[in-house]
């Protein structure tokens, strides 16, 4: 028996699973990252995952993938824009490879949530799937036919930064108006602390907007339009078989209608035929994707 082994490296958790050679999870363990030990603390970490889940298959022969926010760099081989920060501009793949003493295949969470939705969840039996993670910020993955679309430069489907407003909020990645800074969890509660003063969590701006508080109704009602606008312009270029939403603002029921709705108003055809639908997997589909990254 082959198995594959699969990685999520988190901000807070490392999360590690066996899947069988039907690709079903057999084994699955989280350790704490504990980013705030350091460097080599986190690299013992991951191993110590690899390692528990190495002895429960007594060592067989086994793939690995793993996931983690961020990318490495072409130009630098250095890992750059993972939550883990003090991993960024230090940890290359040859490093974590040579730590580990396997080969690896890793590629950034919305790729990973893309595969695994693809394969085994919400997207399973299209062609063409657009994943979508609209969390804390706003990332994107295409599969197709059952493989990561990676793009020349490894950016492909990376529609949080698409600029859909020159005049808009000044983003972290050095633009203006992105749209992970209308929809995103993040870009809404920035937002929102700016224009009353107040911080507070997305839910709760949510839970204002059905009240028709004001502020809350104002903002929300940009980031549906916003919604809209921005999967239409990814609708326009790649028309994907399917859409899946995912990340924390995926369980905001408005988005199934009234965003869908959004999208109709903007999209480049007289009808709007692309089922958008909320995930199957869940917080699972970051594990799932990288074991069955392989390699
Ligand atoms: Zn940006």
């Amino acid at each position: 028996m082959s198995y594959r082994i699969g990685i999520d490296l988190g901000g807070t958790k490392i999360e590690g699973v066996i899947l069988d050679d039907q690709s079903q999870p057999i084994i699955r363990e989280r350790f704490p990252t504990e980013q705030e030990k350091g460097y080599d603390h986190i690299l013992h970490q991951i191993k110590k995952v690899y390692d528990y889940l190495l002895k429960q298959i007594k060592q067989a022969s086994h793939t690995v993938g793993m996931g983690t926010p961020g990318a490495f760099s072409q130009k630098t081989k250095f890992l750059k824009n993972s939550n883990t920060v003090c991993l960024n501009g230090r940890l290359t793949q040859q490093e974590l490879e040579k730590k580990l003493g396997c080969r690896l295949r890793i590629e950034n969470d919305a790729n990973c949530f893309a595969l695994a939705e693809a394969l085994q969840g919400a997207g399973r039996g299209y062609h063409l799937v657009f994943g979508v993670i609209m969390g804390t910020g706003c990332g994107g993955g295409i599969v197709h036919e059952g493989k990561i679309i990676t793009g020349l430069q490894h950016i492909a489907g990376e529609w949080g930064h698409m600029s859909i407003n020159p005049q808009g909020p000044l983003c972290y990645c050095g633009q203006k108006g992105c749209v992970e800074t209308y929809i995103s969890g993040g870009g809404v509660e920035k937002q929102f602390a700016q224009a009353v003063g107040q911080k507070k969590d997305f839910n709760t701006i949510l839970r204002l907007f059905r009240q028709g508080d004001p502020t809350a109704v104002n903002l929300l009602d940009s980031f549906f339009e916003y919604f809209g606008r921005a999967l239409a312009n990814v609708i326009n270029v790649l028309d994907p078989d399917v859409i899946v939403l995912g990340g924390g603002l995926s369980h905001v029921d408005e988005l199934y209608q009234r965003g869908i709705g959004s999208v109709k108003k903007f999209v480049f055809n007289d009808e709007l035929k692309t089922p958008i639908i909320k995930n199957r997997l869940g917080d699972s589909a970051g594990v799932l994707g990288a074991a069955l990254l392989g390699v």
